[in-house]
Protein backbone atom coordinates (compact mmCIF):
# COMPACT_ATOMS: atom_id res chain seq x y z
CA UNK A 1 0.00 0.00 0.00
CA UNK A 2 1.63 3.52 -1.06
CA UNK A 3 2.51 5.70 2.36
CA UNK A 4 0.55 8.77 2.95
CA UNK A 5 2.56 12.57 2.50
CA UNK A 6 2.69 12.17 6.61
CA UNK A 7 3.70 8.68 6.67
CA UNK A 8 6.63 9.60 4.48
CA UNK A 9 7.86 12.86 6.05
CA UNK A 10 8.19 10.63 9.24
CA UNK A 11 10.72 9.07 7.02
CA UNK A 12 13.07 12.15 5.85
CA UNK A 13 15.53 13.63 7.82
CA UNK A 14 14.52 16.62 8.49
CA UNK A 15 17.08 18.93 7.87
CA UNK A 16 14.97 20.74 5.47
CA UNK A 17 18.29 21.76 3.49
CA UNK A 18 16.72 22.20 -0.08
CA UNK A 19 18.99 19.78 -1.33
CA UNK A 20 16.41 17.93 -3.33
CA UNK A 21 15.01 20.79 -4.25
CA UNK A 22 12.56 21.53 -2.85
CA UNK A 23 12.33 24.06 0.54
CA UNK A 24 11.86 21.67 3.12
CA UNK A 25 11.22 17.88 3.97
CA UNK A 26 7.51 18.13 4.01
CA UNK A 27 7.32 19.81 0.64
CA UNK A 28 9.60 16.61 -0.34
CA UNK A 29 7.46 14.36 1.48
CA UNK A 30 4.03 15.45 -0.17
CA UNK A 31 5.66 15.72 -3.64
CA UNK A 32 7.08 11.35 -3.45
CA UNK A 33 3.60 10.84 -2.20
CA UNK A 34 1.89 12.22 -5.09
CA UNK A 35 4.36 10.85 -7.76
CA UNK A 36 6.45 13.71 -8.82
CA UNK A 37 9.33 13.51 -7.04
CA UNK A 38 11.91 10.24 -6.82
CA UNK A 39 13.52 9.33 -3.40
CA UNK A 40 16.79 9.44 -4.50
CA UNK A 41 16.53 13.40 -4.82
CA UNK A 42 17.34 13.76 -0.97
CA UNK A 43 20.90 12.10 -0.47
CA UNK A 44 20.16 12.34 3.01
CA UNK A 45 17.81 9.07 3.41
CA UNK A 46 18.24 6.07 5.14
CA UNK A 47 18.50 2.52 3.22
CA UNK A 48 15.66 1.43 5.23
CA UNK A 49 14.05 4.61 4.88
CA UNK A 50 14.41 4.75 1.05
CA UNK A 51 13.32 0.77 0.80
CA UNK A 52 10.05 2.01 2.70
CA UNK A 53 9.62 5.18 0.26
CA UNK A 54 10.14 3.03 -2.91
CA UNK A 55 6.47 1.62 -2.97
CA UNK A 56 4.98 5.12 -2.20
CA UNK A 57 7.75 6.34 -5.60
CA UNK A 58 5.90 3.97 -8.05
CA UNK A 59 3.33 5.00 -10.33
CA UNK A 60 -0.33 3.97 -9.16
CA UNK A 61 -0.63 2.01 -11.79
CA UNK A 62 2.70 0.62 -13.37
CA UNK A 63 3.92 0.90 -16.79
CA UNK A 64 4.10 -1.95 -19.08
CA UNK A 65 5.68 -2.36 -22.21
CA UNK A 66 4.45 -4.76 -25.08
CA UNK A 67 7.42 -5.08 -27.48
CA UNK A 68 10.69 -3.48 -27.73
CA UNK A 69 13.09 -0.75 -29.10
CA UNK A 70 10.83 1.34 -31.79
CA UNK A 71 8.14 -0.92 -32.32
CA UNK A 72 7.43 -1.04 -28.46
CA UNK A 73 4.15 -0.12 -26.82
CA UNK A 74 4.01 1.83 -23.68
CA UNK A 75 0.65 0.90 -21.11
CA UNK A 76 -0.91 1.85 -17.91
CA UNK A 77 1.08 5.01 -15.63
CA UNK A 78 -2.57 6.46 -15.31
CA UNK A 79 -2.57 8.99 -12.83
CA UNK A 80 -6.60 10.65 -13.09
CA UNK A 81 -9.64 9.15 -13.73
CA UNK A 82 -10.63 11.94 -15.93
CA UNK A 83 -8.82 13.84 -18.83
CA UNK A 84 -10.14 16.91 -17.96
CA UNK A 85 -8.18 16.29 -14.09
CA UNK A 86 -4.61 16.57 -15.85
CA UNK A 87 -3.99 14.34 -19.29
CA UNK A 88 -4.03 10.66 -20.51
CA UNK A 89 -0.80 9.74 -20.73
CA UNK A 90 -0.72 5.90 -22.71
CA UNK A 91 -3.19 5.72 -25.33
CA UNK A 92 -4.84 2.57 -25.49
CA UNK A 93 -3.23 -0.39 -27.64
CA UNK A 94 -5.52 -1.69 -30.20
CA UNK A 95 -4.26 -5.71 -31.17
CA UNK A 96 -6.19 -7.15 -34.00
CA UNK A 97 -6.90 -10.59 -33.50
CA UNK A 98 -5.78 -13.48 -36.32
CA UNK A 99 -6.73 -17.42 -35.58
CA UNK A 100 -4.29 -20.08 -36.16
CA UNK A 101 -6.89 -21.69 -37.89
CA UNK A 102 -6.46 -19.99 -40.73
CA UNK A 103 -4.13 -21.30 -43.52
CA UNK A 104 -0.50 -19.80 -43.59
CA UNK A 105 -1.73 -17.63 -46.35
CA UNK A 106 -4.96 -16.57 -45.11
CA UNK A 107 -2.43 -15.49 -41.72
CA UNK A 108 -0.07 -13.62 -44.15
CA UNK A 109 -3.06 -11.66 -45.93
CA UNK A 110 -4.58 -10.86 -42.41
CA UNK A 111 -1.22 -9.35 -40.85
CA UNK A 112 -0.84 -7.28 -44.20
CA UNK A 113 -4.30 -6.12 -43.83
CA UNK A 114 -3.88 -5.33 -40.15
CA UNK A 115 0.06 -3.47 -41.25
CA UNK A 116 -2.43 -0.91 -43.44
CA UNK A 117 -4.44 -0.28 -40.81
CA UNK A 118 -3.44 3.80 -40.37
CA UNK A 119 -5.01 6.75 -41.34
CA UNK A 120 -4.11 10.69 -41.80
CA UNK A 121 -5.49 12.70 -39.32
CA UNK A 122 -4.93 16.39 -38.58
CA UNK A 123 -1.21 15.44 -39.50
CA UNK A 124 -1.10 12.85 -37.63
CA UNK A 125 -0.91 9.10 -38.39
CA UNK A 126 -3.86 6.81 -36.22
CA UNK A 127 -2.85 3.21 -36.30
CA UNK A 128 -3.49 0.23 -34.32
CA UNK A 129 -0.71 -1.24 -32.25
CA UNK A 130 -0.42 -4.73 -31.82
CA UNK A 131 -0.93 -8.14 -33.64
CA UNK A 132 -2.63 -10.78 -31.54
CA UNK A 133 -2.56 -14.52 -33.05
CA UNK A 134 -4.80 -16.58 -30.59
CA UNK A 135 -5.24 -20.20 -30.63
CA UNK A 136 -8.16 -21.45 -31.54
CA UNK A 137 -6.69 -24.94 -32.11
CA UNK A 138 -4.63 -25.11 -35.31
CA UNK A 139 -0.85 -24.70 -35.27
CA UNK A 140 -0.06 -21.80 -32.79
CA UNK A 141 3.50 -21.45 -32.98
CA UNK A 142 3.42 -21.94 -36.69
CA UNK A 143 0.58 -18.65 -36.88
CA UNK A 144 2.99 -17.13 -34.47
CA UNK A 145 6.21 -17.26 -36.51
CA UNK A 146 4.54 -16.34 -39.71
CA UNK A 147 2.55 -12.94 -37.99
CA UNK A 148 6.34 -12.24 -36.69
CA UNK A 149 7.88 -12.19 -39.92
CA UNK A 150 5.02 -10.32 -41.97
CA UNK A 151 4.79 -7.79 -39.36
CA UNK A 152 7.08 -4.98 -37.34
CA UNK A 153 3.82 -4.72 -34.48
CA UNK A 154 4.15 -5.63 -31.44
CA UNK A 155 2.44 -9.35 -30.99
CA UNK A 156 0.04 -10.76 -28.30
CA UNK A 157 0.30 -14.60 -27.50
CA UNK A 158 -3.30 -15.45 -26.78
CA UNK A 159 -3.46 -18.87 -25.54
CA UNK A 160 -4.47 -20.81 -22.12
CA UNK A 161 -2.34 -23.65 -22.60
CA UNK A 162 1.31 -22.75 -21.37
CA UNK A 163 2.69 -25.80 -23.31
CA UNK A 164 1.44 -24.08 -26.78
CA UNK A 165 2.32 -20.68 -25.11
CA UNK A 166 6.15 -22.00 -24.74
CA UNK A 167 6.24 -23.06 -28.41
CA UNK A 168 5.19 -19.55 -29.44
CA UNK A 169 6.96 -18.17 -27.38
CA UNK A 170 10.53 -19.31 -29.21
CA UNK A 171 8.44 -18.59 -32.69
CA UNK A 172 8.32 -14.91 -31.49
CA UNK A 173 12.23 -14.59 -31.01
CA UNK A 174 13.08 -11.79 -29.34
CA UNK A 175 9.78 -9.46 -29.89
CA UNK A 176 9.38 -9.39 -26.09
CA UNK A 177 5.50 -10.57 -26.97
CA UNK A 178 2.45 -9.95 -24.46
CA UNK A 179 1.59 -13.39 -22.93
CA UNK A 180 -1.93 -12.96 -22.71
CA UNK A 181 -3.59 -16.61 -21.59
CA UNK A 182 -2.67 -16.95 -17.46
CA UNK A 183 -5.62 -17.79 -15.31
CA UNK A 184 -5.69 -19.15 -10.89
CA UNK A 185 -4.71 -22.93 -12.10
CA UNK A 186 -1.62 -22.40 -15.05
CA UNK A 187 -0.57 -18.87 -13.32
CA UNK A 188 2.86 -20.33 -11.85
CA UNK A 189 3.40 -22.06 -14.93
CA UNK A 190 2.80 -18.89 -16.79
CA UNK A 191 4.66 -17.07 -14.16
CA UNK A 192 7.95 -19.27 -15.24
CA UNK A 193 7.48 -18.83 -19.28
CA UNK A 194 7.58 -15.02 -18.76
CA UNK A 195 10.12 -15.16 -16.15
CA UNK A 196 12.23 -17.07 -18.67
CA UNK A 197 11.77 -14.71 -21.92
CA UNK A 198 11.25 -11.43 -20.02
CA UNK A 199 7.69 -10.90 -21.63
CA UNK A 200 4.72 -9.11 -20.28
CA UNK A 201 1.95 -11.16 -18.67
CA UNK A 202 -2.08 -11.37 -18.22
CA UNK A 203 -3.81 -12.52 -15.51
CA UNK A 204 -7.28 -13.61 -16.02
CA UNK A 205 -9.58 -14.01 -14.16
CA UNK A 206 -12.93 -12.51 -11.91
CA UNK A 207 -12.54 -9.14 -10.72
CA UNK A 208 -12.33 -10.73 -6.85
CA UNK A 209 -9.61 -12.76 -8.06
CA UNK A 210 -7.30 -10.85 -9.23
CA UNK A 211 -5.66 -9.41 -6.23
CA UNK A 212 -4.45 -12.63 -5.57
CA UNK A 213 -3.22 -13.14 -8.89
CA UNK A 214 -1.26 -10.48 -8.55
CA UNK A 215 -0.17 -10.47 -5.26
CA UNK A 216 0.85 -14.14 -5.67
CA UNK A 217 3.40 -13.04 -8.66
CA UNK A 218 4.79 -9.89 -7.21
CA UNK A 219 5.52 -12.31 -4.33
CA UNK A 220 7.60 -14.28 -7.14
CA UNK A 221 9.44 -11.05 -8.38
CA UNK A 222 6.90 -10.61 -10.97
CA UNK A 223 5.33 -7.28 -11.70
CA UNK A 224 4.84 -6.82 -15.31
CA UNK A 225 1.78 -7.79 -14.96
CA UNK A 226 -1.93 -7.28 -17.48
CA UNK A 227 -5.15 -7.89 -16.03
CA UNK A 228 -7.66 -9.47 -18.01
CA UNK A 229 -10.87 -9.31 -15.82
CA UNK A 230 -13.85 -11.66 -16.99
CA UNK A 231 -16.56 -9.70 -18.31
CA UNK A 232 -20.04 -9.97 -20.02
CA UNK A 233 -21.68 -7.49 -21.34
CA UNK A 234 -20.47 -4.07 -21.79
CA UNK A 235 -22.37 -2.69 -18.97
CA UNK A 236 -19.97 -5.12 -16.56
CA UNK A 237 -17.32 -4.67 -19.02
CA UNK A 238 -18.07 -0.57 -17.88
CA UNK A 239 -18.59 -1.12 -14.14
CA UNK A 240 -15.05 -3.89 -13.85
CA UNK A 241 -12.98 -1.73 -15.52
CA UNK A 242 -14.03 1.30 -13.79
CA UNK A 243 -14.02 -0.90 -10.38
CA UNK A 244 -10.11 -1.24 -10.74
CA UNK A 245 -9.22 2.22 -12.11
CA UNK A 246 -10.92 4.03 -8.74
CA UNK A 247 -9.37 1.27 -6.27
CA UNK A 248 -6.10 1.69 -7.90
CA UNK A 249 -6.10 5.32 -8.06
CA UNK A 250 -8.41 6.51 -5.44
CA UNK A 251 -7.60 3.59 -2.71
CA UNK A 252 -3.95 3.31 -3.84
CA UNK A 253 -4.67 -0.55 -3.75
CA UNK A 254 -1.60 -1.99 -5.46
CA UNK A 255 -2.79 -5.20 -6.47
CA UNK A 256 -4.94 -3.64 -9.01
CA UNK A 257 -2.86 -1.26 -9.69
CA UNK A 258 -1.81 -2.28 -13.10
CA UNK A 259 -2.82 -2.02 -17.14
CA UNK A 260 -5.82 -3.76 -18.07
CA UNK A 261 -6.78 -5.63 -21.01
CA UNK A 262 -10.36 -6.67 -22.71
CA UNK A 263 -11.85 -7.86 -25.81
CA UNK A 264 -14.49 -6.84 -27.65
CA UNK A 265 -16.21 -8.97 -30.34
CA UNK A 266 -19.51 -8.55 -32.33
CA UNK A 267 -20.84 -8.67 -35.94
CA UNK A 268 -22.20 -5.49 -36.60
CA UNK A 269 -19.92 -2.46 -36.98
CA UNK A 270 -22.00 0.32 -35.84
CA UNK A 271 -22.29 -1.35 -32.83
CA UNK A 272 -18.58 -3.22 -32.08
CA UNK A 273 -17.43 0.63 -32.86
CA UNK A 274 -19.61 2.18 -29.93
CA UNK A 275 -19.16 -0.84 -27.62
CA UNK A 276 -15.48 -0.66 -28.38
CA UNK A 277 -15.27 2.87 -27.75
CA UNK A 278 -16.62 2.68 -24.21
CA UNK A 279 -13.69 0.34 -23.51
CA UNK A 280 -11.00 3.31 -24.63
CA UNK A 281 -12.87 5.46 -22.55
CA UNK A 282 -12.94 3.69 -19.67
CA UNK A 283 -10.50 2.40 -19.21
CA UNK A 284 -8.78 -0.46 -21.54
CA UNK A 285 -5.34 -0.57 -21.82
CA UNK A 286 -4.95 -3.04 -24.58
CA UNK A 287 -8.31 -3.80 -26.69
CA UNK A 288 -8.52 -6.61 -28.84
CA UNK A 289 -10.94 -6.58 -31.55
CA UNK A 290 -11.50 -9.15 -34.42
CA UNK A 291 -12.18 -7.02 -37.22
CA UNK A 292 -10.12 -5.10 -39.77
CA UNK A 293 -13.35 -2.89 -41.05
CA UNK A 294 -11.68 0.59 -41.66
CA UNK A 295 -15.14 1.77 -40.62
CA UNK A 296 -14.93 0.42 -36.92
CA UNK A 297 -11.35 1.08 -36.73
CA UNK A 298 -11.28 4.98 -37.99
CA UNK A 299 -13.92 6.12 -35.39
CA UNK A 300 -12.55 4.05 -32.76
CA UNK A 301 -8.98 5.68 -33.31
CA UNK A 302 -10.50 9.11 -33.66
CA UNK A 303 -12.15 8.93 -30.41
CA UNK A 304 -8.38 7.65 -29.00
CA UNK A 305 -6.84 10.56 -30.44
CA UNK A 306 -9.04 12.58 -28.81
CA UNK A 307 -9.30 11.46 -25.37
CA UNK A 308 -5.70 10.74 -25.26
CA UNK A 309 -4.42 14.42 -26.54
CA UNK A 310 -3.45 16.90 -23.40
CA UNK A 311 -6.02 19.27 -23.51
CA UNK A 312 -3.70 21.93 -22.08
CA UNK A 313 -1.67 21.22 -25.38
CA UNK A 314 -3.67 21.96 -28.98
CA UNK A 315 -2.61 20.06 -31.52
CA UNK A 316 -0.57 22.15 -34.11
CA UNK A 317 1.90 22.30 -37.04
CA UNK A 318 4.88 23.53 -37.81
CA UNK A 319 5.30 27.24 -38.13
CA UNK A 320 6.40 27.77 -41.80
CA UNK A 321 5.59 27.90 -45.52
CA UNK A 322 4.03 25.55 -47.29
CA UNK A 323 3.56 24.26 -50.70
CA UNK A 324 0.10 23.25 -52.08
CA UNK A 325 0.84 21.49 -55.82
CA UNK A 326 3.70 23.18 -57.30
CA UNK A 327 3.68 26.87 -56.87
CA UNK A 328 5.71 29.34 -58.70
CA UNK A 329 6.28 33.06 -58.75
CA UNK A 330 2.45 34.25 -59.69
CA UNK A 331 0.93 31.73 -56.76
CA UNK A 332 -1.10 33.18 -53.77
CA UNK A 333 0.20 33.93 -50.67
CA UNK A 334 -2.32 32.80 -47.76
CA UNK A 335 -1.65 33.21 -43.79
CA UNK A 336 -3.31 31.30 -40.82
CA UNK A 337 -2.67 30.02 -37.76
CA UNK A 338 -0.44 26.76 -37.13
CA UNK A 339 -3.79 25.23 -35.00
CA UNK A 340 -3.91 21.64 -36.57
CA UNK A 341 -7.67 22.58 -37.23
CA UNK A 342 -7.53 25.58 -38.64
CA UNK A 343 -4.23 24.86 -40.89
CA UNK A 344 -6.12 21.50 -42.38
CA UNK A 345 -9.36 23.24 -42.91
CA UNK A 346 -7.39 25.93 -44.88
CA UNK A 347 -5.35 23.28 -46.54
CA UNK A 348 -8.26 21.51 -47.83
CA UNK A 349 -9.87 24.12 -49.09
CA UNK A 350 -6.79 25.61 -51.27
CA UNK A 351 -6.06 22.17 -52.24
CA UNK A 352 -9.78 22.23 -53.51
CA UNK A 353 -9.08 25.74 -55.54
CA UNK A 354 -7.30 23.86 -57.79
CA UNK A 355 -4.67 27.07 -57.55
CA UNK A 356 -0.98 26.34 -56.43
CA UNK A 357 -0.26 28.25 -53.61
CA UNK A 358 1.99 28.89 -50.58
CA UNK A 359 0.50 28.92 -47.13
CA UNK A 360 2.48 30.41 -44.04
CA UNK A 361 1.42 29.06 -40.96
CA UNK A 362 2.08 31.73 -37.97
CA UNK A 363 3.34 29.98 -34.41
CA UNK A 364 0.47 31.06 -32.65
CA UNK A 365 0.70 28.08 -29.98
CA UNK A 366 -1.79 26.51 -31.54
CA UNK A 367 -4.74 28.66 -31.60
CA UNK A 368 -6.97 29.51 -33.68
CA UNK A 369 -7.37 32.52 -35.91
CA UNK A 370 -9.83 34.63 -33.48
CA UNK A 371 -8.10 32.85 -30.48
CA UNK A 372 -4.52 34.07 -31.22
CA UNK A 373 -5.66 37.32 -32.37
CA UNK A 374 -7.73 38.51 -29.13
CA UNK A 375 -4.58 36.73 -27.38
CA UNK A 376 -1.56 39.33 -29.30
CA UNK A 377 -0.36 36.18 -31.17
CA UNK A 378 -1.63 36.71 -34.76
CA UNK A 379 -0.82 40.49 -35.27
CA UNK A 380 0.83 42.18 -38.23
CA UNK A 381 3.72 41.78 -36.87
CA UNK A 382 4.18 38.14 -36.24
CA UNK A 383 2.66 37.78 -39.76
CA UNK A 384 5.68 40.30 -41.14
CA UNK A 385 7.92 38.62 -38.93
CA UNK A 386 7.10 34.93 -40.23
CA UNK A 387 7.25 36.09 -44.20
CA UNK A 388 10.53 37.84 -43.57
CA UNK A 389 11.95 34.61 -41.77
CA UNK A 390 10.01 32.06 -44.32
CA UNK A 391 11.79 34.12 -47.32
CA UNK A 392 8.02 34.48 -49.19
CA UNK A 393 9.35 37.52 -50.76
CA UNK A 394 11.84 35.37 -52.39
CA UNK A 395 9.19 33.14 -53.65
CA UNK A 396 6.73 35.23 -55.61
CA UNK A 397 7.02 38.30 -57.60
CA UNK A 398 3.51 39.62 -57.15
CA UNK A 399 4.13 40.37 -52.83
CA UNK A 400 0.40 40.16 -52.15
CA UNK A 401 -0.41 38.43 -49.04
CA UNK A 402 -4.11 36.82 -48.30
CA UNK A 403 -5.15 36.93 -44.73
CA UNK A 404 -8.05 35.87 -42.89
CA UNK A 405 -11.60 37.83 -43.19
CA UNK A 406 -12.48 38.01 -39.53
CA UNK A 407 -8.91 39.69 -39.12
CA UNK A 408 -9.53 42.21 -41.77
CA UNK A 409 -8.07 45.15 -39.27
CA UNK A 410 -4.45 44.42 -39.42
CA UNK A 411 -4.42 44.91 -43.13
CA UNK A 412 -2.96 48.73 -43.02
CA UNK A 413 -0.32 48.23 -39.67
CA UNK A 414 0.64 44.32 -41.97
CA UNK A 415 1.43 46.57 -44.85
CA UNK A 416 3.54 49.13 -43.02
CA UNK A 417 5.44 46.43 -41.80
CA UNK A 418 6.40 44.30 -43.90
CA UNK A 419 5.35 46.35 -47.67
CA UNK A 420 3.33 43.62 -48.89
CA UNK A 421 -0.31 44.36 -50.34
CA UNK A 422 -2.59 43.33 -47.64
CA UNK A 423 -5.28 41.09 -49.97
CA UNK A 424 -8.15 40.25 -46.96
CA UNK A 425 -10.12 37.21 -47.69
CA UNK A 426 -12.88 34.80 -46.99
CA UNK A 427 -13.78 34.67 -42.72
CA UNK A 428 -14.36 31.01 -43.29
CA UNK A 429 -12.20 28.72 -44.94
CA UNK A 430 -14.49 27.16 -47.30
CA UNK A 431 -15.03 30.30 -49.21
CA UNK A 432 -11.20 30.46 -50.40
CA UNK A 433 -11.96 28.26 -53.61
CA UNK A 434 -14.48 30.93 -54.76
CA UNK A 435 -12.22 33.94 -53.43
CA UNK A 436 -9.23 32.08 -55.18
CA UNK A 437 -10.95 32.07 -58.58
CA UNK A 438 -12.60 35.55 -58.55
CA UNK A 439 -10.32 37.75 -56.31
CA UNK A 440 -7.25 36.02 -57.54
CA UNK A 441 -7.64 34.65 -61.03
CA UNK A 442 -10.36 37.18 -62.05
CA UNK A 443 -13.04 34.56 -63.09
CA UNK A 444 -16.79 34.97 -62.65
CA UNK A 445 -18.09 32.93 -59.68
CA UNK A 446 -21.82 32.48 -58.88
CA UNK A 447 -23.38 34.86 -56.94
CA UNK A 448 -22.83 34.38 -53.13
CA UNK A 449 -20.14 32.01 -53.27
CA UNK A 450 -17.22 32.02 -51.15
CA UNK A 451 -18.89 34.83 -48.59
CA UNK A 452 -19.51 32.13 -45.58
CA UNK A 453 -18.63 33.81 -42.08
CA UNK A 454 -16.07 32.59 -40.21
FE1 LIG B 1 14.80 17.21 3.66
FE2 LIG B 1 16.37 15.53 2.31
FE3 LIG B 1 15.12 17.49 1.00
FE4 LIG B 1 17.14 18.06 2.72
S1 LIG B 1 17.28 16.89 0.80
S2 LIG B 1 15.16 19.11 2.54
S3 LIG B 1 16.84 16.52 4.24
S4 LIG B 1 14.16 15.80 2.07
Amino acid sequence: MALSGLEIYKLTPKKNCRECGVATCMAFAMALANGKASADACPYLSPEAKAALGAAAEPPIRLVTIGKDQGKVEVGDEHVLFRHEKTFYHPTAIGITVADTRSSEEIRERVGRINELWFDRVGLCLSVNLVAVTDRGGDFAQAVRIAAEASSFPLVLVTRDPAKAAAALAAAGDRRPLLHGATAATLDAFLELAKEKGCPLTVGGALEELPELTERAAAGGFKDLVLAPAVGSTGEMLRTLTQIRRQALKKKFRPLGYPVLTEVTGDDPQDLAARASVAVAKYASVLLLDTVDPAVLLPLLTNRQDLYTDPQKPIQVEAKLWEVGSPDQDSPVYVTTNFSLTYFSVLTEIEASRIPSYLVTVDTDGTSVLTAWAAGKFGAEEIAQILEKTGAAEKVRHHKVIIPGYVAVLSGKLNQLSGWEVLVGPREATGIPNFARSRWRGEEVEAGAGSVSA
